[in-house]
């Protein structure tokens, strides 16, 4: 589905994503992982199309993206998640998600009040929520962390992407709500990337990992692969 070749992001003197070649499946979920300036918020950044690439190509589909803006990627399939809260507070999950659904329906926002009676928009949301486990009537703004990077998945859901991309989706969550969290994603029938930094919710989901150090791929392979390699272990133990 997801076909990256040599792809690089110079900013300056630094490859901050140097040469990496990655595939991802249909149906996998792919875990990205490494230390903190390793590249994946990059990577992440170019497969969206918010950032263009120094060099190298993405496929989407069998389709040369890598020059399409981040809206025509969004519509051919491609969502992600925000590392920081882009949730309007004022508004309850149910609203937000419909903000959501709207946008994708190419339905104005002028009349997102409306959605309430739309039966049809309305169902669709309650689904959303119901596989993040929110209610319907909370304000974003009263949610606690948690709950809003999960209300952040349900908007990303409300996409309905063929490749879901989370960016460290349970920084901040307690180990309890990471747990479950995991569970909920490990649900999900979108095509998964997702960079994570609690391994526990990175082998809990994963299919395949993909590991990055100084903008470089230094391993792939399935989560008990990824566990055994002593590269790996070197690499975030600095042994
Ligand atoms: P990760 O998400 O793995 O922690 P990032 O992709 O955020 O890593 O960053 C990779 C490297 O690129 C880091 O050294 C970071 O400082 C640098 N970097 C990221 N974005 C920019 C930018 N817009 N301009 C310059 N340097 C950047
Ligand atoms: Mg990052």
């Amino acid at each position: 589905m997801l076909r990256l070749h040599e792809l690089t992001m110079r900013f300056g003197a630094l490859n901050a994503v140097d040469g990496v070649s990655l595939s991802v499946g249909e149906g996998e979920r792919r875990a990205l992982i490494g230390p903190n300036g390793a590249g994946k918020s990059t990577l992440f950044a170019m497969i969206a199309g918010a950032l263009r690439p120094s060099g190298g190509t993405i496929e989407f589909d069998g389709q040369d993206v890598t020059g399409l803006p981040e809206h025509r990627r969004a519509r051919r399939g491609i969502a992600r998640t925000f590392q920081h809260s882009s949730l309007f507070a004022g508004l309850s999950c149910a609203e937000n998600v419909a903000l959501a659904v709207r946008a994708r329906r190419g339905l104005g926002m002028r009349a997102w009040l409306g959605s309430g009676r739309n039966m049809d928009i309305k169902r669709e949301v309650t689904g959303y929520l119901d596989l993040m486990e929110l209610s319907e009537e909370r304000p974003a703004g009263a949610l606690s962390h948690g709950e809003a990077r999960r209300l952040e998945v349900a908007m990303a859901l409300a996409q309905q992407p063929r490749l879901l991309l989370l960016d460290e989706p349970a920084a901040g969550m307690s180990s309890a709500e990471s747990a479950r969290f995991a569970e909920l994603i490990q649900n999900l029938d979108t095509t998964l990337l997702i960079v994570e930094h609690d391994l526990d919710v990175v082998f809990a989901v994963a299919s395949h990992v993909t590991v990055l150090a100084s903008g470089k791929v230094i391993a792939d392979g399935s989560p008990a692969e990824i566990k055994a390699s002593a590269e790996v272990e070197r690499v975030y133990l600095g042994t």
